[in-house]
């Protein structure tokens, strides 16, 4: 419609901040809005359109989580120590998306430092599921993906380090990418664990994972993870016909525990695919039973080093009246993280701490190399894993802040993509007998990412989950628990 002039990029912006003002008291994807300089950039679109400079993002209303480095836009990552911080720079993520001339609607809430599977912080509140007000969203990109499924923007982009793109979207009836490690630039990511971390896209359909990916992918020698690789367009990948696909069911994704819903759904899935062309056949990962272990060693223990900055000393929140150095440091970082990054401080710091470090971190190295070769021996035989993206649809607000080893457990199926370095994908692919949505997931070799884009979009094509919406009774209605930044 932007490009045929039927609407323009202002009238678009307006009607997105109408959206917001309508649905967002219920669903609290925002931690922060960006209305006036979205403004802006929607005129400057307008002008690209006029002026024929315009590609496929300009004028397009992005939603950004809220790790990511905005410049003169505040970044706190759901947590009150970031909760004045203003990035004096942009991520080069946010760079590219400027100058494609996205407009960015907000940032969006999520886990605090992106540790959860549920974006429920404790400073911001919780991200509401479209679908359900009284389930979570998933996490920890939960406000990106809420975001987008209840129309509060067009996309958005997550960071995932152990599932937090795919199964946000999974839970929102979304498409979610994370790309392989060392395709997207990290520069501006505000870090949790290094090794695993990276930014992709969660939309409202493939096509649009594609068209953000040409945006955002890229070497940046700012990151020196990030790897000097042409960047193809991905949407070159969306063509019809699966003929040669050899898709791979690793057993140990199939076990007993997994919501039967879950497990028809994407069993469902996977005949669809057949249909369509593709070969399937049973794969083994044999590692599979340490993946929760290994990350949840390996997950803490960068995250312990890399926050250990926030001290209160340059920048964010600082206690105000401590007795002396030690105590401010003390004070500041006990009352600016919540409950689960300080659980995670601590386990990192004592897998790390002498005497630990080599039955703790050294193992969970090992077998991590362990886990990368299994899908190495797989992609042998096929192009594509599919998997569910977790083992239940969303669960309740609440109901696992009491219990981290549960909420851990729910991870199982997407961690390993992450300890692998490998591309994973979330599709929709049905929906419980309560009406919340299932996703199913695709994993691929290194840099296959337009082989998983391709498989979704047939995938999509051909069942149409992507096109249902969560449509909410008034009776549903229960108002966001105010959330502390708020009341202050
Ligand atoms: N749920 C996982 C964790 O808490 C993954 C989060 C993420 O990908 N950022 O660490």
């Amino acid at each position: 419609m932007l490009k045929k002039r039927e609407i323009s990029a202002v009238e678009l912006t307006k009607s997105i901040y109408d959206r917001i003002d309508r649905v967002e008291n219920e669903i609290n994807a925002f931690v922060t809005m960006n209305k006036e300089e979205a403004l802006v950039a929607a005129e400057v679109a307008n002008q690209r359109y006029k002026d024929g400079t315009a590609g496929p993002l300009t004028g397009i209303p992005l939603g950004i989580k809220d790790v990511i480095c905005t410049k003169g836009l505040r970044t706190t990552c759901s947590s009150k120590i970031l909760g004045n911080y203003i990035p004096p720079y942009d991520a080069m993520v946010m760079t590219k998306l400027r100058e494609a001339g996205a407009v960015i609607v907000g940032k969006t809430n999520m886990d605090e430092f992106a540790m959860g599977s549920s974006t429920e912080p404790v400073w911001t509140g919780p991200t509401h599921n479209p679908w359900s007000l009284e389930h979570i969203s998933g996490g920890s990109s939960g406000g990106s993906a809420a975001a987008v499924a209840a129309d509060e923007c067009l996309g958005a982009l997550g960071s995932d380090t152990g599932g937090s793109i795919r199964q946000p979207a999974a839970h929102c009836g979304v498409a979610g990418l994370k790309p392989t490690y060392g395709r997207v630039s990290r520069y501006g990511l505000v870090a949790y664990g290094s090794s695993l971390d990276q930014i992709g896209p969660i939309t409202k359909d493939v096509t649009d994972l594609a068209i953000i990916m040409n945006s955002i992918s890229g070497y940046d020698p700012q990151d020196s993870t990030s790897v000097p690789r042409e960047v193809p367009d991905y949407t070159a990948a969306l063509t019809h016909g699966l003929k040669g696909i050899k898709i791979g069911l690793p057993k140990e994704y199939f076990i007993s525990g997994i919501d039967p819903e879950v497990v028809t759904a994407v069993k469902n899935g996977v005949t669809e695919l057949e249909k369509l062309g593709a070969e399937v056949l049973d794969v083994s990962l044999p590692h599979t039973e340490y993946v929760v272990a290994v990350y949840y060693v390996i997950a803490p223990a960068e995250a312990s080093s890399n926050l250990a900055r926030y001290d209160g000393v340059k920048y964010g929140f600082r206690e105000k009246s401590p007795a002396n150095l030690m105590d401010m440091y003390y004070q500041t970082r006990t009352n600016g993280f919540g409950p689960e990054v300080i659980r995670r401080i601590i386990m990192g710091t004592y897998v790390l701490s002498a005497g630990y470090y080599d039955a703790y971190y050294r193992k969970a190295s090992q077998v991590r190399t362990l886990i990368r070769q299994d899908f190495e021996e797989a992609f042998k035989v096929c192009d594509v894993l599919v998997t569910p993206v977790a083992p239940t649809p969303a669960f309740k607000i609440g109901q696992m802040t009491d219990d981290p080893l549960q909420m851990y457990l729910s991870d199982i199926f997407t961690l390993s993509a992450n300890m692998a370095g490998i591309p994973g994908m979330s599709v929709p692919c049905g929906f419980s007998s309560a009406g919340l949505p299932i996703g199913m997931q695709l994993m691929a070799g290194h840099f296959k990412e337009e082989t998983l884009l391709k498989v979704g979009f047939n995938f999509e094509s051909a069942t149409g989950f992507h096109k249902q919406k969560p449509t909410r009774e008034p009776s549903l209605r229960i108002p966001t628990k105010r959330s502390m930044l708020h009341e202050e």
